[in-house]
């Protein structure tokens, strides 16, 4: 069964420890940041190569008072994932899914896809996820560190978050924990949902509606459920292209 990080974003600080503790796991070198014009205290501005995971920040006024909230984003660990569905259709193996934790994996044979064929990958992933190095060409984003998981270790994200909201383990209990907590946040916060819990395997818990945080925060609420149809023509293009 695959292995799910649950996001209760209602227990997020903002305090960004996950961000960096996920830096210094994969080795990742420092970002020159900029707060000037851009007017927020998220940093980075993005995810890029050297961040997996950027906990962003979406700031808006509620009848005058001022609301802040939080979202640790990285990799969803789709079960279907569509970035391996077209790279699939360039070239095999270069995305892999983990069979025992369900991580989708970007291996360094994704050095061969061309720049317009990243595109298409970036462009099929429902939360704009997967980023290019430009100097080696390699795809990056986060691997649900795996090699912790099989070395018997939560996520070095989930290790060090010190609210709790982010929990780690198999899918049924996470998913058991999540709709419990969604029960009792509820109350309070009658907006609150589980952010598309039946595709992937980093499943949030948003307390405000989903166009109240980040942009790429739900699927559905950015383009709408893919339909069979569209995700079939997803699949199409890369085979057109071989065929061309
Ligand atoms: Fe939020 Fe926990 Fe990450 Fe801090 S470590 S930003 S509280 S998820
Ligand atoms: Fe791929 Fe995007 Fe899903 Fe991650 S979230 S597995 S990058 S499609
Ligand atoms: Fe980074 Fe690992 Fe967390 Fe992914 S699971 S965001 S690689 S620390």
């Amino acid at each position: 069964m695959p292995k799910v990080i649950l996001i209760d974003t209602s227990r997020c600080t903002a305090c960004r420890g996950c961000q960096i503790a996920c830096k210094e796991w994969n080795e990742l070198p420092a970002n020159k940041t900029y707060q000037v014009g851009w007017g927020s205290h998220q940093n980075p501005k993005d995810l890029n190569v050297n961040n997996y995971k950027v906990v962003r920040f979406s700031e808006r006024l509620d009848n005058g008072v001022v609301r802040w909230n939080f979202f640790p984003d990285q990799c969803r660990h789709c079960d279907i994932a569509p970035c391996k569905e077209i790279g699939d259709g360039y070239i095999e193996e270069a995305i892999v899914q983990d069979e025992k934790t369900g991580a989708i994996l970007y291996t360094p044979k994704t050095k061969g896809f061309s720049k317009e064929q990243f595109e298409e990958i970036r462009e099929a992933c429902p939360y704009n996820v997967p980023r290019r190095d430009e100097k080696t060409g390699m795809l990056a984003k986060c691997d649900m560190c795996n090699d912790r998981i099989h070395a018997g270790m939560p996520p070095a994200c989930v290790k060090t978050c010190p609210t709790g909201a982010m929990q780690f383990g198999e899918r049924e209990d996470m998913l058991a924990l999540g709709k419990a907590r969604l029960a009792a946040l509820r109350k309070d916060w009658p907006d609150a949902m589980l952010a598309d819990p039946e595709s992937v395997n980093v499943v949030y818990l948003l307390i405000d509606k989903p166009e109240n945080y980040y942009k790429y925060s739900v699927a559905q609420a950015n383009i709408g459920p893919m339909t069979k149809q569209q995700f079939l023509a997803t699949l199409a293009r890369p085979f057109k292209a071989m065929k061309a």
